[in-house]
């Protein structure tokens, strides 16, 4: 296979922060417990994309992250599958409340997370709900009640449901802000302050973006601690 610094620079990966880990350029090279290869064998994947060839060495590290990455690119399991090995590590009671939560702009990009986090989680047992708008609560609240190791939540529905206490945000340590240039543009970001100041700051935060204005640096500069930046291709 082609050295770190060649696949680098083959895959326009360019990456910002001290001693980062090189790429894994293969599924082999990640030391994923066989349960997750088998579900990425049998999706029919050949090889890590660059974006989750950079994040997965930094996510495992339990460093924060902002990637930079167009639509596409395979953000998702850039960010899930280590939050299924986070999940391994912490041993949380999924009934006192989630320890991964992936905040998503829409209903329709939480329920796409929510299907790949349950193909590829299912065989290592991790449970996850969705919550979104735009549906009725009763259900939502119900699939809470029975407890969910990851929560894959767009912000609005996420916050009605902590001001009607019915979830507890205490045991998240494992934070994804997905398509965070959306969500601020949707206008999210009083919604978003507000769940993090539920969550302990003793957590890894992961944030995903197509596009880098000054309004994402700005919330990246407050949630983030030290974040490895990773870039794929241009970025402005
Ligand atoms: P993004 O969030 O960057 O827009 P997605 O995570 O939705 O991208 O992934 C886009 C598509 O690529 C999905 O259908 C996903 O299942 C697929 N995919 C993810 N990882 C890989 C991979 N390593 N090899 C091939 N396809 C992949
Ligand atoms: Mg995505």
């Amino acid at each position: 296979g082609l050295s770190a610094e060649a696949y680098s620079l083959r895959h326009e990966i360019s990456v910002v922060g001290d001693n980062v880990p090189p790429p894994f350029t293969s599924f082999e090279s990640t030391g994923f417990p066989s349960e997750i290869l088998r579900e990425v064998q049998s999706a029919g994947f050949s090889a890590p994309t660059p974006i989750q060839a950079q994040s997965w060495p930094v996510a495992l590290q339990s460093r924060d992250i902002v990637a930079i990455a167009k639509t596409g690119s395979g953000k998702t399991l850039g960010y899930l599958l280590p939050g299924f090995i986070h999940l391994k590590r912490t041993r949380n009671n999924p009934q006192m409340g989630p320890t991964v939560l992936v905040l998503s702009p829409t209903r329709e990009l939480a329920t796409q997370i929510q299907d790949e986090a349950v193909k590829f989680g299912k065989s290592s047992r991790i449970s996850c709900v969705c919550l979104y708008g735009g549906a009725p609560k009763g259900p939502q609240l119900r699939d809470i009640d029975r407890g969910a190791d990851v929560v894959v939540a767009t912000p609005g529905r996420l916050n009605d449901i902590l001001e009607m206490k019915r979830i507890s945000l205490h045991q998240v340590s494992y934070l994804v802000l997905d398509e965070a240039d959306r969500m601020l543009d949707m206008g999210f970001e009083p919604q978003i302050r507000k769940i993090v100041k539920e969550i302990p700051a003793r957590r890894q935060t992961l944030m995903y973006t197509a596009t880098w204005p000054k309004e994402v640096r700005k919330i990246a500069a407050d949630l983030l601690v030290k974040p490895v930046q990773v870039n794929i291709g241009n970025v402005d």
